[in-house]
């Protein structure tokens, strides 16, 4: 995009969207204020998104405008726009189907689907829609489709979302994706969604509501105990809610472990003002879909949460920062959050008793590093979604500078029974060092995958027997567990205990709570260079050791899948552990420090002791 372009009018179409969000403008064009530039900017991201739901892409002419409106440098909007893999920055189709070729979805046939796209619509956009020069089919039309990493539906793969740009944009996103699927959500017609399997070994605390309330409604959510906790939580007062969460030994439930009553307490003393909660609900992770299914099937919940969690902070706003591939998370959030408010449930005098909380919903554009707490923050400030270095922590320095609490979608969801029922009740499942439940991903090739709630120090081998193991009589090969940044086990390891504890004896991870199952039919090479081409793609590219690492990762892991290694195999399994060292040594996130690790398990997998490399990978 040329950037003196963006004196370029705006469209009728682009200028009322922009000014549906930012109210009508000025009677004289006028700069903005300095002193409001900051404040404004937060609606950056958002303003992009209203014009891609608008007229299908971020036009020049769209972009400017908005830049003008908020009192961004052009230049900078431009920055931003080309962050995220949901907008582009090239004319599109209105209509357009993202399809996921991720790790759930390419072991339920992506690959195949992929190819009937190619074949009906023409081949595939850039999946990042900043490409120099836009390509056109042979025909000359302009791409309908692009590949996709996940979109949280693994459970149902292969996966799709489909968007629809108009006054009344249309999004949906669909399981078992068929190109006749892709085809009818295309044209605006609406593809069913599936109700997920949900399993757990005891009484549902984390599931209890999902499949059972109907999300729509607030008067069914408080007929099921919805509203209980906050009650109690008035009744405790800030500090006597995070005793109840430092005595039930709650931990983040994202992959960091990190105590949530300690994070709260910390923000709650900071003597600096204003004190904000945000919630994480950026779930990217290949692998996990367990947060959508609670923001799906238990929106009042979250909102009721990160009430309390606002109540127990000293924080009187919110943000609920939600991926942008989950639309019915997005229409379900919304609704919950109006209809709380509108019952004195939100708002200056929550529930009477002259507490203010207020919450507000933003969305993501398809950035897998937003999902780290740091970027977060930099995306909901309108800069690109780029991690910051810590010190300073967020509870000292975080949204706008200010202490924040962030939390996630799962970790929210835990406090509603720790304050509801208090800590010993909580404790008194799972094992010393984890106490409560914890909701698990289960997806490949296991014949009921779906989301389980099992307690902690659950074994991982009746985990898999309860999602009824792998079908067709086929043999286990690997388990990938806690996601991409997560780690390949082989059979011999399904006996570990799924505790936090447990898994870190055993060098392994929980991370998001995914376990994915590859049988002995899949060779693991194709998975593996998936994954590392994710990690190439979401890498945000601000320290060379992850940006070139990344990069150089998965052009090793192509070359080893065209067997065509450079010297010889054990020389690049040399290379990339090198590869990987200077990854986590010198990356200042998580994204950088963990590019390498399902990787490099996933070549140690002793499956065939004592084989070359080579046979070792398929
Ligand atoms: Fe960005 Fe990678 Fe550095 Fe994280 S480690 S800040 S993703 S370049």
């Amino acid at each position: 995009m040329d950037l003196r372009a963006l004196d370029a009018p705006p469209s009728n179409a682009e200028r009322a969207a922009i000014d549906a969000l930012l109210g009508p403008p000025p009677a004289v064009d006028v700069p903005v204020p300095l002193s409001e530039v900051k404040q404004r900017r937060t609606l950056l991201l958002p303003s992009l998104i209203a014009l891609q739901s608008q007229v299908g892409w971020v036009s020049p002419g769209g972009l400017g405008y908005a830049c003008r409106r908020l009192g961004v440098p052009p230049a900078e909007g431009f920055g931003v726009a080309s962050f995220y893999a949901l907008l582009s920055l090239e004319e599109r189709p209105r209509a357009f189907a993202h399809v996921c070729d991720d790790i759930a979805c390419h072991a339920a046939g992506a690959e195949k689907l992929c190819a009937q796209m190619t074949e009906r619509h023409g081949p595939p956009a850039h999946s990042r829609g900043h490409a120099l020069s836009p390509t056109l089919s042979p025909a000359g039309e302009r791409e309908k489709w692009a590949r996709s990493p996940c979109l949280g539906l693994c459970e149902q793969a292969p996966a799709a979302l489909v968007t629809v740009a108009g006054p009344t944009p249309r999004e949906q996103s669909f399981g078992a994706a068929t190109v006749e699927k892709i085809d009818a959500a295309l044209k605006g017609d609406s593809v069913a969604a599936v109700m997920p399997r949900l399993e757990s070994t005891g009484p549902r605390k984390l599931l209890a509501r999902a499949g059972t309330v109907n999300p729509s409604s607030l008067d069914d959510y408080r007929a099921h105990g919805g509203y209980e906790a906050l009650r109690r939580a008035l009744e405790l007062g800030p500090e006597g809610v995070v005793r109840e969460v430092n005595d039930a030994k709650l931990v983040g439930r994202g992959g960091a472990a990190f105590p949530t009553g300690r994070k709260w307490e910390a923000v709650a003393r900071a003597p600096v003002r204003p004190h904000y909660v945000v919630c994480n609900a950026d779930e990217s992770e290949p692998g996990t879909f367990k947060d959508r299914v609670l923001l799906e099937h238990d929106p009042f919940g979250i909102v009721e949460a990160m009430t309390i969690a606002g109540y127990a902070t000293g924080s009187e706003r919110g943000y609920l920062y939600l991926r942008g591939e989950y639309p019915l998370a997005h229409a379900r959030l919304a609704h919950a959050i109006s209809a709380a408010r509108a019952r004195g449930l939100l708002g200056p005098n929550v529930m009477g008793k002259g507490f203010t909380f207020e919450l507000e919903l933003r969305s993501g554009a398809g950035a897998y590093i937003c999902g780290e707490e740091t970027a977060l923050f930099s995306s909901l400030e309108g800069l690109r979604g780029e991690p910051r270095n810590k010190p300073p922590f967020p509870v000292q320095s975080g949204l706008f500078g200010k202490p924040t609490a962030v939390n996630n979608v799962e970790t929210l969801a835990a406090v509603l029974d720790i304050v509801r029922d208090g800590a010993a009740a909580y404790t008194s499942v799972g094992t010393p060092g984890s106490p409560g439940t914890k909701l698990f991903c289960l997806s490949g090739r296991v014949a009921k995958p779906g989301v389980y709630e099992v307690p902690f120090g659950t074994k991982l081998d009746e985990l898999l027997a309860l999602a009824g193991g792998v079908p067709g009589g086929k043999k286990l090969k690997a388990v990938l567990l806690g996601g991409a940044a997560g780690v390949f086990i082989g059979p011999e390891q399904l006996g570990v205990r799924l505790s936090f504890e447990h898994t870190k004896e055993a060098g392994l991870t929980l991370g998001s709570g995914v376990v994915m199952v590859v049988d002995e039919t899949q060779s693991l090479l194709p998975l593996l260079r998936r994954i590392a081409a994710f990690f190439r793609d979401e890498s945000c590219g601000q320290c060379v050791p992850c940006r070139v690492g990344t990069v150089r990762q998965e052009e090793l892991v192509a070359r080893l899948l065209a067997k065509k290694p450079m010297g010889s195999v054990g020389d690049e399994l040399a290379l990339l552990k090198e590869l990987g060292q200077a990854m986590r040594d010198a990356s200042i996130c998580g994204l950088g420090q963990t590019a390498s690790s399902a990787i490099e398990s996933g070549f140690a997998l002793p499956a065939f002791p004592g084989a070359p490399a080579e046979e070792r990978m398929e």
